[in-house]
């Protein structure tokens, strides 16, 4: 997230010009400009909903300021500017209008969600000075919630361990991934999730790279593992195949737009 200079709202007087994220679960708008793809700006829709109370402030991109927002009946969508996925994005658009996009849509859900607060039922609002919700009733403060789970290639004499996870479609293979458990570190969850999906040991466990991954809230960490012991067993439940694949016998694997994707890349120069 390098692209971003501050998270607290600065001081405009034309921001007509700024950039506005207007999501609705995994869905962002864009608008057409003389054939181009690019994202709706403030002046489309009118200064005004930067004084909303679901509007968040989400840094600048390229000097450019950016907000984000969830789509709710009160806003009118100009002509030209329509939805699009946010896996699509990832494709269409640079590393740096990326970031932004997974910060707004994952922003845009957690206003949404947050609007009253859990404790006491009462309406939340936001606060003056952090990424935070605030319940004036009972005091309790709602901040973004972020999930993490790790996403781990297990290597064993140079071949990768890819399993087929029952919800992807057809002969799709992927990596091992959980969520981290309340108490886990990135190490435990990593063995668990391993020995509990396929019924293997793992060791010498080490951090890659991580990627936010905003379906709904998750930070996805990767890691690299090597394989310790025992045979493939799919525990039938989310994993139903498994095995081991030399770099120039992979199956149907991610792109690279996904960490997943990224990891099995790696794997794949590492073992040309
Ligand atoms: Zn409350």
């Amino acid at each position: 997230m390098s692209n971003f200079v501050s998270m607290l709202a600065p001081q405009m007087e034309d921001i007509d010009n700024s950039y506005v994220f207007i999501a609705d679960s995994a869905n962002l708008l864009i608008k057409m400009n003389n054939k181009k793809v690019t994202f709706p700006e403030i002046g489309d829709f009118g200064p005004d909903i930067t004084k909303l109370d679901r509007t968040e402030y989400l840094g600048t991109l390229g000097g450019i300021h950016c907000f984000c927002l969830s789509l709710e009946d009160d806003l009118i969508i100009p002509d030209g500017i329509e939805f699009i996925g946010l896996r699509k994005i990832l494709k269409l658009f640079d590393s740096g209008f990326c970031s932004v996009a997974y910060r707004a849509v994952h922003i845009a859900n957690w206003t949404r969600k947050s609007r009253y607060c859990g404790a006491c039922g009462n309406k939340t609002e936001k606060s003056s000075f952090e990424r935070a919700r605030v319940c004036k009733s009972c005091g309790n403060i709602i901040y973004p919630r972020i999930s993490p789970a790790i996403i781990i290639s297990v290597i064993k004499n140079g071949k990768i361990l890819l399993a087929h996870n029952r919800r992807f479609p057809g002969n799709f293979f992927g990596l091992i991934a959980g969520f981290i458990e309340p108490g886990e570190t990135f190490e435990d969850a990593a063995k668990r999730e391993v020995l509990e999906e396929v019924g293997l040991e793992i060791k010498n466990i080490r951090y890659v790279q991580s990627q936010p991954w905003p379906f709904p809230d998750s930070l996805m960490i990767g890691l690299t593992a090597e394989y310790a012991g025992g045979e493939i067993r799919p525990d039938g439940e989310e994993i139903d195949k498994a095995g081991w694949y030399g770099a120039d016998e992979l199956p149907n694997i991610p792109d690279n737009v996904s960490i997943a994707g990224r990891l099995i890349e790696r794997f794949a120069q590492e073992n040309k």
